[in-house]
C-alpha cells in the first residue's frame, strides 16, 4: 500500500531521488536531507502508513534490525533513534520513520537530538 500524495512513497518509488542506504521487500533507508549530525538516516516501512499504530507488525518487526545495521554502518558509538507520531509530537512527515542519528563525538553528541521542525 503506498499513497501517490506522499513525499517518502514517492522517495521509495524513485520518483524523488534520495541518498539510499538500504532496501529490501519491506524497508528502505537513506539519509535525511536535513540532517541533525552526519550520518542522520532515516528507516521506514515500505508500507504507507502515517503513524506506528497503522504499520502491520510484520512490517514493523524489520525495521529495527535494519536501523540496527546503519548505526552499526555509521561507526558511531553514541546514537539516538527518534520516532514521532503525530503533530504534538514534532511529525512532519505523515509516513512512519525512525530517525538514527549518530552522535559521533562528544562536541555532536551534545543535547538530545530531538528534531526542531
Ligand atoms: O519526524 P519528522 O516528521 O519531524 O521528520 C521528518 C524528516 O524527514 C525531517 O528530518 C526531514 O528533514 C526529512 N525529510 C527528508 N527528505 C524529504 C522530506 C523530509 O529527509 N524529502
Amino acid at each position: 500500500m503506498s499513497s501517490a500524495a506522499c513525499i517518502f512513497c514517492k522517495i521509495i518509488k524513485g520518483d524523488i531521488p534520495s541518498l539510499k542506504l538500504f532496501e529490501s521487500d519491506k524497508v528502505f533507508a537513506f539519509l535525511d536531507i536535513q540532517p541533525l549530525s552526519r550520518g542522520h538516516a532515516l528507516v521506514i516501512p515500505k508500507f504507507h502508513g502515517a503513524k506506528l499504530t497503522d504499520i502491520p507488525d510484520e512490517d514493523l518487526v524489520e525495521i529495527l534490525p535494519v536501523a540496527k545495521k546503519i548505526a552499526k554502518a555509521s561507526g558511531a558509538e553514541d546514537f539516538n533513534i527518534l520516532q514521532n507520531n503525530g503533530r504534538i509530537a514534532h511529525q512532519v512527515v505523515d509516513h512512519v520513520h525512525f530517525h538514527m542519528i549518530p552522535k559521533p563525538n562528544e562536541t555532536e553528541g551534545l543535547g538530545i537530538g530531538w528534531p526542531t521542525q
